[in-house]
Parts: C-alpha cells; sequence; structure tokens
C-alpha cells in the first residue's frame, strides 16, 4: 500500500504565478518592491507545509523492536503538537496528538509515531480524515492489538473567519481493535491522555 502520490505537472514558475493572481485578487499590486519576492518565499513555504505528500507515513513503522522483555502493556504518546492546513481554506489548523497503542510482540521508537503524525499534517487535510489516517496506519502497519488516536486542534478558518470564535477547539477520536472493543482499555487511554470529554468510540 503506497500512500504516495505522483508529482504534479505544475511548474515553480506557475505556483509563483498562482500567488501572484492571488495578492492581485486580494488587491495588491504585485510588482511593488515588498511583495517582489512573496511568490518565491510563498513556493518555497508549501514546499515545507506540504511535504507530506512526498513520504510514505507507514515507512516509519516498519522498523520495529521485538526485545520489548515481554512488555505487553499499553504505549502512550501524548501533546504531540502539529500544523497542518484545512483543505476547505487552506488556512492553518494548530492542534495536539494524542496515540496510544497496546503491542502485539512489536514496538516502534517513540519519535517515529510523531513522524507519521507529521507526515499526516503536512498535507491538506480535515481533522477527522487525519484522526482516521494516524490511527488506520498505525493499526495496519504495525498491527497492534489496538490503536487510539485523540486530536484537539484549533482552525483558523473558524477562530480568523467566518463565524470568528476565538479559543474553539475541536476534538476528534478514532479507536480500533482492544481500544473500540474494551472499555476498560478505552478508559486507561482517555485517562494517560487527561481527556475526559473526548468523544469516544467512533
Ligand atoms: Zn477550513
Amino acid at each position: 500500500m503506497s500512500e504516495r502520490q505522483e508529482p504534479t505537472e505544475v511548474t515553480r514558475e506557475q505556483a509563483e504565478e498562482a500567488v501572484r493572481v492571488l495578492l492581485r485578487w486580494s488587491g495588491e499590486d504585485p510588482s511593488r518592491e515588498g511583495l517582489l519576492d512573496t511568490p518565491k518565499r510563498v513556493v518555497k513555504a508549501y514546499k515545507d507545509w506540504f511535504s507530506g505528500y512526498a513520504t510514505d507515513p507507514g515507512d516509519y513503522l516498519r522498523r520495529t523492536f521485538e526485545e520489548v522483555a515481554g512488555y505487553d502493556e499499553m504505549v502512550v504518546l501524548r501533546d504531540i503538537e502539529f500544523e497542518s492546513h484545512c483543505e476547505h481554506h487552506m488556512a492553518p489548523i494548530i492542534g495536539r496528538v494524542h496515540v496510544g497503542y497496546l503491542p502485539d510482540g512489536k514496538v516502534v521508537g517513540i519519535s517515529k509515531l510523531a513522524r507519521v503524525v507529521d507526515t499526516y499534517a503536512r498535507r491538506f487535510q480535515v481533522q477527522e480524515k487525519m484522526t482516521a489516517q494516524i490511527a488506520d496506519c498505525i493499526h495496519d502497519v504495525l498491527q497492534p492489538c489496538g490503536v487510539g488516536v485523540v486530536v484537539q486542534a484549533t482552525h483558523e478558518c473558524m477562530t480568523t473567519r467566518g463565524v470568528h470564535k476565538r479559543g474553539v477547539s475541536m476534538t476528534t477520536s478514532k479507536m480500533l481493535g482492544t481500544f473500540r472493543e474494551d472499555a476498560r482499555t478505552r478508559a486507561e487511554f482517555l485517562q494517560f491522555i487527561g481527556a475526559p470529554g473526548a468523544n469516544v468510540g467512533r
């Protein structure tokens, strides 16, 4: 299963021209001095913000450790910070992800879970979709007994425009395997991440 996508046919020049069009659409003059290099900078920033398309997140989970001295309890990584962009407005989504899994003989380096989060975050996203993608990836590649993912984030398309509601955050969760089937496992995970109000059971 490859998450990799074909490179687009768009050239750097076309992308820079698109930025100039948006500047004109905003009421600006892209030829004024302060904006001359802006298209170049924006296109470069896009390479960074959307670098997740060039990576298969599952690759990070394929190197596992089996020498864990019989450790068979839950592994939880909480407060993984991420920045993403909503696919509806291309506006930032800023938040944190909590990931837990119950190993079935195999564990991964904890930084790898953060890499998986980053890879999905660095694409255009819908929070619900990103939550499910992270959980599904860990479930499919690592094949643990269960996985839980909780995402809490603010959406700038909501805080800086539209309804202008500051301080509102959204919580989504995806539970698979024992995290879904066993209320005690799920409760243990939610207790670890300190999120009693998490939207359980999806
Ligand atoms: Zn949006």
